[in-house]
């Protein structure tokens, strides 16, 4: 008998009949003999709806209170499950984060699980219950609740997989596995049947938004394998997991785009020491991540140009502070892009092969799209791009790399 984590995302929850459908497959599983914790999403588009509402009600509403409305999706979602459970004849109960005690730091829109207790779930296995509990949200330690970033559903999933010590965390989505590239977009991608956590935490973090980034880095942490497969159909999907032998072959696992990143450009600021540290100290005590930097001085005296880039959610904040920053320092001007594209090749053959940044270039070059700014890491090469281009550079990205054909 296994322990296993199911969590069902906003397109297997959308309506009654979906929800159906995932409770027969929750007792499915039940009957092959496995304890289930279930893990559910808000019904797809609800959260957004939620979210322009909570904008409609004020252009600035407060962090606090937004969490509190968009928790409700899934407060909803996994009431319901528990409800047509228990209509199928099985117990079954709801659990909201704060009632399980899924406890969070205090950054409303982005808090970061800290700790999660088990004993409610436990005891309810053990009596013949089974849990639905609301993705998503958690408590801070003031006992306001928070939300843990778009797609949090996914972390909430792996956080309980690992709390439980669950033999295996299945996540049910609208794709049937994790893909070359996102299969919505591109429709030569190739279904993977392993990744790499590694691989995966980069794509992830470059936008495939297939898992949220903090659930694979909570799953690489613990080595707790994730099963990325389709609530519509019975196929095997991808498995996450440790790096193995046969993985290494591949030069590029994957293409990702992330369309909602914006940039941000501080003119000649004065070239010593200090500067930088300023403005991303002031960034960072706003809790905002700052993806990619690039400075380059200027050979017209001592100044540098830093420009940097950010999540478009956090792009008025940023904005605000590095005009504030940017008079502190002296700069001479602030330029910014709200939005702009990154797409990126990650891989972890790449370590040992030259030549990956050039054939990367030269398919961006071939069809006329301009690259704004550059990152590389080991595994992964990221291009700042017009947004217009995305779809374009993602296809001809996946050609270049022939990732279509069988490995
Ligand atoms: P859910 O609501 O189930 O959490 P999401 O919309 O968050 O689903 O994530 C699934 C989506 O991720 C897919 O519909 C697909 O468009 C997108 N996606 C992006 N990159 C990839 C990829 N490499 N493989 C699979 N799906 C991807
Ligand atoms: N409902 C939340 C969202 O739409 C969390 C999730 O679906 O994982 O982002
Ligand atoms: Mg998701």
């Amino acid at each position: 008998m296994a322990l296993i984590v199911q969590k069902y995302g906003g397109t297997s929850v959308a309506n009654l009949e979906r929800l159906k459908n995932v409770a027969r497959r929750v007792i499915k599983t039940r009957e092959q003999g496995n304890d289930v914790v279930v893990v559910v999403s808000a019904m797809a588009g609800h959260t957004d709806q939620l979210l322009q509402l909570a904008y409609q009600a004020s252009s600035r509403p407060s962090e606090r209170e937004v969490d509190v409305i968009l928790a409700t999706g899934e407060q909803i979602s996994s009431a319901l499950l528990a409800i047509i459970l228990r209509d199928m004849g099985f117990r079954a109960k709801s659990y909201l984060g704060h009632q399980v005690r899924i406890i969070t730091d205090n950054v409303f829109g982005k808090a970061r699980i800290k700790t999660v207790e088990t004993w409610r779930l436990l005891k309810d296995l053990k009596e013949g219950i089974i849990p639905v509990v609301a993705g998503f949200q958690g408590v801070d330690e003031e006992g306001n609740i928070t939300t843990l970033g778009r797609g949090g559903s996914d972390t909430t999933a792996v956080a309980l997989a690992v709390a439980l010590r669950a033999d295996m965390c299945e996540i049910y989505t609208d794709v049937d596995g994790v893909y070359t590239t996102d299969p919505n977009i591109c429709e030569k991608a190739r279904k993977l049947k392993r990744i790499s956590y590694e691989e995966m935490l980069e794509m992830a973090s470059l936008g495939a938004k297939v898992l949220q980034f903090r659930s694979v880095e909570f799953a690489a942490k613990y080595k707790i394998p994730i099963h990325v497969r389709s609530s519509f159909t019975e196929e095997e999907g991808t498995i996450v997991c440790e790096e193995v032998s046969e993985m290494e072959k591949a030069l590029v696992s994957g293409i990702t785009y992330d369309r909602n990143q914006s940039r941000i450009e501080l003119v000649k600021v004065p070239d010593k020491p200090g500067v930088a540290a300023r403005l991303f100290e002031a960034l960072s005590d706003a809790s905002i991540i700052v993806d990619m930097i690039i400075q380059t001085s200027s050979y017209e005296g001592p100044y540098a140009n830093l420009a940097f880039t950010v999540s478009r959610s956090d792009f008025n904040k940023a904005l605000e502070i590095s005009k504030k920053i940017a008079q502190e320092l002296g700069a001479q001007d602030v330029l910014y892009e709200e939005h702009v594209a990154k797409v990126s090749i990650v891989g972890l053959g790449m370590r040992s092969q030259p030549g990956v940044a050039f054939k990367a270039f030269k398919a961006l070059a071939d069809e006329g799209i301009n690259i704004k700014m550059i990152s590389t890491s080991e595994i992964k090469i990221s291009c700042v791009i017009d947004p217009k281009y995305t779809e374009l550079a993602v296809r001809a990205l996946h050609e270049a790399f022939g990732l279509e054909k069988e490995a």
